[in-house]
C-alpha cells in the first residue's frame, strides 16, 4: 500500500491478464461461498436452481448457474423481511454503519467491510492520482447515502487532508478552495461546472488565487471536450473520471493516460447484453454487471448495474495498469432506446454528427404514431448548412452506424430546449 508511487497496489495492479482473472476468480469464489454459507437469500435462491458454489471449477460455472440479482431484488427482501432482509449474512449486532439509499434500501456494514469497501474506494482515488499530502474538497452528499462519507475514508486511508465540504454552498467552495489552498476537488460533473462558473464570476485567477491540480468526477459526461472545460476555469487542471454505484462501490477510475476508467482488478466484470443477459463480444457496449468481493454483511453478487458502457478498451495501457479500461457511460440501460432490435445508443450518434462542426446538439425522439416505431434525430446546426443536401446525407450515414433508419431533421440552433433529455421516448406515454 505505497502511500507514495505509482500504485495503490503494484503486485495485482500489473498482473498479466490471466494471472488477474485468477486472481479474481480467487475473491469471487471466496465470496460466493460465503454468500452461500451465511445468507440465507443467496442460498435459497441458489439451491432452488440446484446450485452450489462451493464444487465450481471456475468463472464458467459462475457464468452459466448465478442468477443476475436486481436492484428490485434487494428492495423486495427487504419489504418482505425488514429490516435488513434475508440477504444479510451476519448478526445485525456486528453491524457499525447504515446507509440509506433510495428504494428505500438500507445498506449494513459490519467493520472489516467498511473498511475494505472503503480500501475499494481509495485504491480509485489513488488511480485518479490523490496521494498523500493532498487537501480534498469533497463536493458528494455526507447524509445517509454513501457517496460523502466514503469518499473521505478513501483520501485519507491514502494519506490526504480532506474537507467534508457536502452538497451545495458553491460560493464557499471556492472560497475555501482559495483560502485552504485546496488542490483536489471531488464532485459530480455538473457540480464542478457550477464551481467553474464560480471561479468566472469572481474573477479569481486560478494559477495565482487556487492552488487546485485535479478533479475528480463521476457522473454524466457528454464528450472528451466537455471533460477538458470543466479544468479550463480552474487553470486547467486534469479531470478523472471515475465509474461506481452504492451497490458495488469504485469500480473504475481512470489513471493520468486517459482511454476509458481503469477496472478494479479485483472484480469480475462482465458486460451483457440487456436484452438476452448474454456476454456481448471483446469490447462491445452492453450493461454493467458485476460481483462485490469485500462485503460482509451485505454480500452483492452478479448485480446487474442497470449502466450501459461504450464497451473496454483491451489495449494496453502506458501507466502499466493490465486492467480493460472502461469507456464512457452511456446511460441507464432502460433509457436507451431499442428499435427494430437495435439499441440507438447517443453515442454512436454523436459520432456521425461530430464529423460536421457546423452540427451541435441534437435529441433522438422515438414514437409509435401507428403501428411501427420511429426514430427521428434532431439535430441543430450552428452555422448556415444546406439542408436539402445535407439531411439525406445524414439519414444514410446514420442508418449506417445505428442500421436503422432515421428521419432528420435539421434545426436552427436553440430549437431544441436547453432541459430537453437526450432521448425523448413517446412510446412511453
Ligand atoms: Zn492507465
Amino acid at each position: 500500500m505505497g502511500a507514495e508511487g505509482r500504485y495503490w497496489n503494484a503486485r495485482t495492479e500489473t498482473m498479466s491478464r490471466s494471472e488477474q482473472e485468477a486472481h479474481q476468480w480467487r475473491l469471487l469464489h471466496a465470496q460466493l461461498c460465503y454468500a452461500y454459507t451465511h445468507s440465507p437469500f443467496y442460498r435459497e435462491r441458489w439451491q432452488a436452481r440446484g446450485v452450489d458454489p462451493r464444487a465450481f471449477q471456475g468463472p464458467e460455472d459462475y457464468f452459466t448457474q448465478i442468477p443476475f440479482l436486481s436492484k428490485t431484488d434487494l428492495i423486495a427482501d427487504q419489504q418482505d423481511h425488514p429490516p435488513f432482509g434475508t440477504l444479510l449474512a451476519v448478526d445485525p449486532k456486528a453491524l457499525v454503519r447504515l446507509y440509506i439509499s433510495p428504494g428505500p434500501l438500507t445498506w449494513g456494514f459490519t467493520a472489516t467491510g467498511y473498511r475494505k469497501f472503503a480500501e475499494v474506494w481509495a485504491k480509485g482515488a489513488y488511480v485518479c492520482g490523490v496521494r498523500a499530502g493532498d487537501i480534498v474538497d469533497v463536493t458528494a452528499a455526507y447524509g445517509w447515502v454513501p457517496a460523502g462519507s466514503l469518499f473521505d475514508e478513501a483520501y485519507r486511508l491514502i494519506g490526504a487532508a480532506v474537507i467534508p465540504g457536502n452538497v451545495g454552498m458553491s460560493d464557499f467552495h471556492v472560497e475555501v478552495m482559495k483560502r485552504v489552498k485546496v488542490t483536489v476537488v471531488q464532485a459530480f460533473t455538473t457540480f464542478l461546472a457550477t464551481l467553474g462558473e464560480v471561479v468566472k464570476q469572481k474573477g479569481i485567477d486560478p494559477r495565482r488565487d487556487l492552488a487546485l491540480r485535479l478533479g475528480i468526477i463521476g457522473g454524466e459526461i457528454r464528450s472528451e471536450a466537455q471533460k477538458a472545460s470543466l479544468g479550463d476555469p480552474f487553470g486547467g487542471i486534469a479531470i478523472r473520471e471515475q465509474y461506481g454505484t452504492a451497490e458495488i462501490g469504485i469500480i473504475a477510475s481512470e489513471c493520468e493516460e486517459g482511454g476509458g476508467m481503469h477496472l478494479n482488478e479485483d472484480f469480475l466484470v462482465e458486460i451483457i447484453d440487456p436484452e438476452t443477459g448474454e456476454h456481448v463480444p471483446p469490447g462491445a457496449s452492453g450493461e454493467i454487471v458485476t460481483s462485490d468481493v469485500v462485503r460482509e454483511a451485505m454480500p452483492i453478487i452478479r448485480y446487474r448495474t442497470g449502466d450501459l458502457t461504450a464497451g473496454l478498451n483491451l489495449e494496453p495501457c502506458p501507466c502499466g495498469r493490465t486492467t480493460p479500461r472502461l469507456q464512457r457511460i452511456l446511460g441507464r440501460s432502460s433509457d436507451i432506446p431499442r428499435i427494430k432490435g437495435m439499441f440507438i445508443i447517443p453515442r454512436t450518434i454523436q459520432t456521425v454528427l461530430a464529423r460536421y462542426p457546423e452540427l451541435g446538439r441534437f435529441q433522438i425522439v422515438v414514437d409509435r404514431p401507428r403501428h411501427q416505431d420511429e426514430l427521428t434525430i434532431r439535430i441543430e446546426y450552428t452555422a448556415p448548412v444546406d439542408v436539402a443536401n445535407l439531411t439525406p446525407k445524414l439519414v444514410e450515414e446514420l442508418r449506417n452506424a445505428i442500421r436503422v433508419t432515421p428521419q432528420v431533421e435539421l434545426l436552427p440552433a436553440g430549437t431544441i430546449p436547453a432541459e430537453a433529455g437526450l432521448v425523448d421516448d413517446r412510446r412511453k406515454v
